[in-house]
């Protein structure tokens, strides 16, 4: 999930630059002095939740704990999981009562697997938020007030003025804005003419889509454009893709891996290395199974440390990830731990017949009610399939404002078929999650 800069980020520069601080050293220290840090942590989260979070206040009643029978993080296992059942349907139990202390703000997540879900991000999310990819992107060289670019489509698309354009450059950030959506062959000049003309040291985005502007530019012959580094997020970088990306750009891709909840981060550092950020939150698997070399595979249950406005703790993500043992170092010399693979998340590249890559299917489904799960089936290459689980609120008119917005994402020249579908009837990966896109149709 890419940062949104808004003045009001810049009002606790001592917080983030606190936080930057301890986070560049933290990351060379003991694992046992990380641990210690997280339950520092989770030792303030643990009664913010149980007596302000109405949610959390019955869970402990029910189980008779009290916040001193969870100091470690190894006591977790006594708290029942979080699904993303419950906090669709439990919402506002699931808000502190006294949230407003933390600024909150509601955010809208489509997960990995197309179960919209609104939850609370606030200040102390926030200032972590900032530090945490600050961090990252300084593992690629990256300097506070470098010019960076980043290739999305939420900034165009919430600005009617700017719904055509097709980049946008924020002078006091440095910030090259292009645009995801208007992404194509034809308009590929204008793309290059606007990084040559800003120079952006690294750039931001899906690596789909990121893959798309590399192949676009070579395609095209504008073989002057680099980076120093490339940061992709939100969806597993396919091998081909991340070969594309750094054979076009010159530089190394590097990888993360978060989620809108803000309960957890990976970072992938230049030797390659996925590191999970532990001082972001707290990450467990269930349904655990070894694998060779002592390699555990799982689903991933994480633990909020920072979000004071709507804590999660113990929270069922689906996605399923496979981690080194501890001992594992990476060569260059963090010691966070480190993960081997993410699995899901994989989105295919769906061109519309005047070839456009289209890039955000899933984001009419963000802020709209009465979904309870959604699927995009590519079935030919003029025609996709939208299957809807319908939520209690579900209408006539949810159904029009999802045809219109998928229309206007999606452009014209490409047939869209919504149906009603119950849960059983989307279809699922390997690991019984429901995928947000199936592809029927060869890649071109
Ligand atoms: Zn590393």
């Amino acid at each position: 999930m890419p940062i949104e800069f808004r003045l009001r980020d810049f009002a606790y520069p001592v917080s983030i630059f606190r936080l930057r601080r301890f986070l560049e050293e933290s990351q060379w220290k003991p694992l046992d002095e990380l641990i210690g840090y997280q339950e520092e942590l989770l030792r303030r989260v643990i009664p913010q939740a149980c007596y302000h979070v109405p949610y959390y206040r019955r869970l402990f009643d029910a189980h008779r704990l009290k916040p001193r029978d969870i100091r470690k993080t190894d006591d977790l296992v006594r708290i029942p999981f979080l699904t993303r059942e419950d906090v669709r349907e439990k919402y506002e139990q699931l808000r502190a009562d006294n949230a407003k202390r933390f600024r909150p703000v509601e955010a809208f997540t489509t997960g990995t697997t197309g179960t919209p879900l609104k939850v609370l991000v606030d200040r102390p999310s926030n200032i972590l938020e900032f530090a945490y990819y600050w961090r990252h992107w300084s593992w690629g060289g990256y300097r506070l007030g470098d010019p960076f670019a980043e290739l999305r489509w939420d900034y165009f698309r919430r600005r009617p003025e700017t719904n055509e354009t097709l980049y946008k450059y924020q002078a006091p950030f440095r910030r090259l804005l292009l645009n995801s959506i208007s992404l194509s062959r034809e308009r590929i000049g204008e793309y290059a003419a606007a990084i040559r003309k800003y120079r952006p040291k690294f750039i931001h985005g899906r690596p789909s889509n990121l893959y798309c502007l590399a192949l676009f530019l070579r395609d095209g012959s504008f073989d002057d454009i680099s980076f120093r580094a490339v940061f992709t997020a939100g969806e597993v970088v396919l091998p081909e893709h991340r070969e594309m990306i750094e054979k076009t750009f010159h530089c190394k891709v590097l990888d993360h891996y978060a989620h809108m909840e803000r309960c957890m981060a990976v970072t992938q550092c230049l030797h390659g290395g996925y590191h999970i950020n532990l001082e972001y939150g707290i990450l467990q698997l269930t349904e655990q199974r070894k694998l060779d070399d002592g390699v555990i595979i799982g689903r991933t249950v994480c633990t909020s440390l920072h979000k004071m406005s709507m804590p999660f703790l113990r929270y069922k993500i689906e996605d399923v990830l496979e981690v080194f043992p501890a001992q594992r170092r990476c060569p260059c010399g963090r010691t966070l731990p480190l993960v081997k693979a993410v699995h899901g998340r994989v989105r295919p590249i769906i061109m519309s017949p005047d070839g456009r890559p289209i890039t955000t299917l899933a984001a009419p489904f963000q802020s709209v009610k009465g979904v309870r799960a959604f699927q995009f089936v590519h079935e030919e290459p003029a025609r996709i399939v939208v299957r809807v689980v319908r939520g209690e609120e579900y209408t006539q008119g949810t159904e029009e404002t999802l045809k219109l917005g998928l229309r206007k994402f999606i452009g014209e020249g490409m047939n869209i078929d919504l149906y009603c579908v119950t849960e059983d009837s989307l279809e699922r990966d390997e690991w019984g999650n429901a995928q947000m896109f199936v592809s029927r149709v060869q890649p071109r």
